[in-house]
């Protein structure tokens, strides 16, 4: 049964979710063959969501993505079948925390349910991330700048669908 929707997901996300998968496979191997990845006690948990999910995921060091000035300004994301995250830094939105992971996992979620309408989310999220780290600038405080960045309709989407509790996760790191 397992292996049934391993390929039925296979041929969903490459037929229905085609040009968000190959974007997702294009930018997952050159961020990860560009960046170190992360080694850490989260890998393990990271195989496993991998499994479950029937995706890719691929966390690098802070550091290493810092170097590259492209990298530095392309965002974490959940593109097709992959999800690719920067290593964790506090005051920092992208990490690779549970709660981080599964949000990715909802734009997968996302992708597979809308498919090609999905180039929606891909023109609207990097707007807002954007557009977030804008408002930080203007010295919004951290807490401001995630809620509002978390409210908007795709990243909303996102965590309703994989089921991410943002209050509490503000909650925990304030
Ligand atoms: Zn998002």
């Amino acid at each position: 049964m397992n292996k049934l929707i391993d390929v039925l997901l296979f041929i969903l996300d490459w037929t229905w979710c085609f040009p968000q998968a190959l974007i997702g496979r294009v930018k997952s191997a050159a961020w990860r063959g560009q960046m170190c990845p992360a080694q850490d006690a989260s890998l393990e948990r990271v195989k496993r969501k991998e499994k479950e999910w029937r995706c890719k995921i691929y966390l690098v060091k802070r550091e290493s993505r810092d170097e590259h000035w492209f990298w530095k300004k392309i965002s974490g994301s959940g593109i097709g079948r992959y999800i690719c995250l920067a290593e964790a830094e506090p005051g920092n939105g992208e990490i690779d925390d549970e709660e981080t992971i599964a949000h990715e996992y909802g734009h997968i979620i996302t992708s597979r349910i809308t498919g090609p309408f999905f180039i929606l989310v891909m023109i609207c999220s990097p707007l807002y991330s954007l557009k977030s780290r804008k408002l930080k600038k203007r010295g919004w405080a951290w807490e401001q700048v995630v809620r509002w960045y978390y409210s908007r309709w795709c990243e909303k989407l996102a965590d309703i669908l994989a089921g991410v509790n943002r209050e509490k996760w503000i909650e925990e790191r304030k």
